[in-house]
C-alpha cells in the first residue's frame, strides 16, 4: 500500500528537523561535545576489546587515544572558563605522550619487533609526571586546609604501595632473567602508579561537592591505575595479552578525561569540605584498615620473603608516623577551639569588652592579691544617662552602635591591665589594679569625657578595704553610682570609706 504522506508526518518531520537543529546549536556551543566524545569513545573501546587483535585494532587503539588528547586539547584552548586549565594543559599533553607510545608500541608489534624497553616505554613514563603534576595542581588550595586530606590520602596510599610492593613489584624483583633496564622500567610502572594513588585519594578527601566533571576525572584516573596495575600482574604472571579488556580500560581511561574536560561543569571550582580537618567514622574505618594492612602483610608474609618484610615495616612506620602527625593536627585543632570557645565565654558578643562571668573571676583574684600584697584596688561603676531615651529617640540599633563606640574609646583610654566589663545593658564596670581611689576618679573623668554623641553618663567609684570581698567592693560602688544618679547625673561619686573620700 502506498503512503501519503500526512499533515501530521509533514509537522513531525518539522519537530524533528528542529530539535535537530537544536541539538546542533547545542554541541556548536559545547554543551553536548562530552556526552558524544563519551558515547564515542565508549564505543570505540568496546569495537576495540571486541575484535580480533590486528592492525584494525591497533588503529583504533592509536585512533581513539589521538582523539581524546586532541579533545583536552581543544577544550583548554575553547572554553574560557575551566577549572585549573594548566592541570587539563598537562593531561593533554601526557595523552598525547601516550598516543605517540602506543603508536611506536602497535608499530613494532605488527612488525613482529617487541624490544623492552622500547622507545615506547620512554612515551609511556612520561605520561605519570604530567599526571601527577596535574592532580596536584587540582588538589592545591590557598587557605591552608589541605594538609589533612593529603596525610589521610598518604596513610591509604603507603598502605596500598605495601599491597602493591607485595603483589605487582617483588615478583619482577626476584624474576633473575630480568636485565637491569627491564628491571627499572617494569617496576618504573607500578611505583608510579603509587604515586598518583594518593593524588588521587588527596582530591576524594578534599572535595565534598561531586560534580560530573570532577567525578569522570577520578573515574579516569581509577580505570587507567586499574589497567595500569591489571597490566603488571598480567604481564608478571603471563595471562596478558594486547588487545583485552586491560587496553580496554586505558581506552576508558582517555574516554573519561576527554568527556570530563568537556563537560560544562569542568568550570566549577569542587567546594572543599567545610573542615578538612574532620574525622567522619567513615574516614576512620578508611584509615584504620590503610593502618592495619602492613602489619597485616607482615604477619602473612613473615619469613617467606625478606624485602616484602622490610618493605611492610618501613610503610608500617611511615603510616604511624603519618597518623601521629594526623592527630597532633587534631589536637592543636581541638586547643585552638577551646581557646575560642573560653575567649567567647568571658566576652560580651555586642562590644567585645569582657562579661559579667569574666568579672567575677577577675575580681576575686584582684581583691585577694590586694589584701595579701596590700597595694590598692579600685573599682567604677559606669551607667549611661537616660539611655532609654537616646533608643527611643534615634532607635535601637544606633544605640547599639554607641555602646560599641563607648567601649571602643574608652579602650584607648584605659591601660592594658584595667579590665572592661559590660555588666549589662548600658552599664559597665573597669576594675582597676594598683590604682587609689584619686588616681580612679581621674581616669574615670576621662572616661566620662570621651562618651560619644552628647551622650552623659554617671559613675560611682569604690576603692578596695582590707577584707572587703568582691560583691562589698561592687556594692559599695553600685551605691556611689546610685547617689550620682540621684544628685542629678552627669558626675562621679566616690562610695564612703575609700581612701581618697574626702
Ligand atoms: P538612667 O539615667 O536612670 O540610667 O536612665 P536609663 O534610661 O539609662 O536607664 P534604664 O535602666 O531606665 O534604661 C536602660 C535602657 O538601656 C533600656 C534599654 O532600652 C537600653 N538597653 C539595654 N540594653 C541595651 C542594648 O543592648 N542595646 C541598646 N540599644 N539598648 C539597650
Ligand atoms: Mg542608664
Ligand atoms: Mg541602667
Amino acid at each position: 500500500m502506498k503512503r501519503e504522506n500526512s499533515p501530521t508526518l509533514d509537522r513531525r518531520w518539522a519537530l524533528t528537523g528542529d530539535s535537530v537543529s537544536r541539538s546542533l546549536r547545542k554541541l556548536s556551543r559545547g554543551y553536548q561535545i562530552w556526552r558524544v566524545l563519551l558515547a564515542v569513545g565508549l564505543s570505540l573501546a568496546a569495537v576495540y576489546v571486541v575484535i580480533p587483535y590486528g592492525l584494525a585494532a591497533s588503529t583504533i587503539y592509536v585512533g581513539t587515544t589521538l582523539m581524546t588528547a586532541v579533545s583536552v586539547g581543544l577544550a583548554v584552548r575553547r572554553r574560557n572558563a575551566i577549572f585549573c586549565p594548566t592541570a587539563w594543559t598537562l593531561i593533554a599533553c601526557a595523552l598525547a605522550l601516550a598516543t605517540i607510545g602506543h603508536a611506536i608500541w602497535y608499530w613494532l608489534d605488527i612488525r613482529g619487533l617487541e624490544p623492552f624497553p622500547s622507545l615506547a616505554d620512554a612515551f609511556y613514563i612520561g605520561v605519570y609526571p604530567l599526571f601527577i603534576l596535574a592532580l596536584w595542581l587540582l588538589g592545591r588550595r590557598n587557605d591552608g586546609g589541605g594538609g589533612a586530606a593529603l596525610s589521610d590520602a598518604l596513610i591509604v596510599g603507603i598502605s596500598a604501595a605495601v599491597l602493591g610492593w607485595a603483589l605487582l613489584i617483588a615478583p619482577y624483583v626476584y624474576d633473575p632473567s630480568l636485565t637491569l633496564g627491564q628491571l627499572l622500567i617494569s617496576t618504573a610502572y607500578p611505583v608510579a602508579d603509587l604515586m598518583v594513588l594518593p593524588l588521587i585519594l588527596r582530591l576524594v578527601f578534599l572535595y565534598r561537592s561531586r560534580i560530573l566533571a570532577h567525578l569522570l576525572l577520578l573515574a579516569g584516573m581509577v580505570a587507567y591505575l586499574s589497567a595500569d596495575m591489571l597490566y603488571a600482574h598480567g604481564n608478571a604472571v603471563g595471562w596478558y595479552l594486547p588487545g583485552g579488556l586491560t587496553d580496554g580500560l586505558w581506552l576508558l581511561a582517555y574516554t573519561f578525561f576527554a568527556a570530563a574536560v568537556w563537560h560544562p561543569s569542568a568550570a566549577e571550582k569542587p567546594r572543599a569540605h567545610a573542615s578538612s580537618a574532620r574525622f567522619s567514622s567513615r574516614r576512620l574505618i578508611i584509615l584504620g584498615a590503610a593502618a592495619v594492612l602492613p602489619p597485616g602483610i607482615i604477619l602473612l608474609t613473615a619469613g617467606a620473603n625478606f624485602d616484602i618484610v622490610r618493605v611492610a615495616a618501613i610503610g608500617s612506620i611511615l603510616i604511624f608516623l603519618l597518623v601521629l602527625h594526623r592527630m597532633a593536627g587534631l589536637i592543636k585543632r581541638s586547643h585552638q577551639q577551646a581557646e575560642a570557645l573560653e575567649h567567647l565565654s568571658r566576652t560580651d558578643p555586642l562590644t567585645g569588652a569582657a562579661n559579667r562571668r569574666h568579672l567575677e573571676q577577675t575580681l576575686a583574684y584582684e581583691v585577694s592579691r590586694a589584701d595579701r600584697a596590700g597595694g590598692s584596688l579600685s573599682l567604677a561603676y559606669l551607667d549611661l544617662d537616660h539611655f532609654k531615651r537616646f533608643n527611643d529617640t534615634y532607635g535601637h540599633a544606633m544605640g547599639d552602635a554607641l555602646l560599641q563606640n563607648v567601649v571602643s574609646r574608652w579602650r584607648e583610654i584605659l591601660r592594658p591591665t584595667d579590665l572592661l566589663v559590660r555588666i549589662g545593658g548600658e552599664e559597665f564596670v573597669v576594675l582597676f589594679p594598683d590604682t587609689d581611689a584619686g588616681q580612679c576618679r581621674t581616669v574615670v573623668e576621662r572616661l566620662r569625657r570621651a562618651v560619644p554623641d552628647e551622650q552623659t553618663c554617671s559613675a560611682g567609684i569604690a576603692e578596695h578595704r582590707r577584707g572587703d570581698g568582691g560583691s562589698t567592693l561592687l556594692g559599695r560602688a553600685d551605691g556611689a553610682l546610685y547617689k550620682a544618679k540621684r544628685q542629678g547625673r552627669n558626675r562621679a561619686v566616690l562610695a564612703v570609706g575609700s581612701r581618697s573620700d574626702t
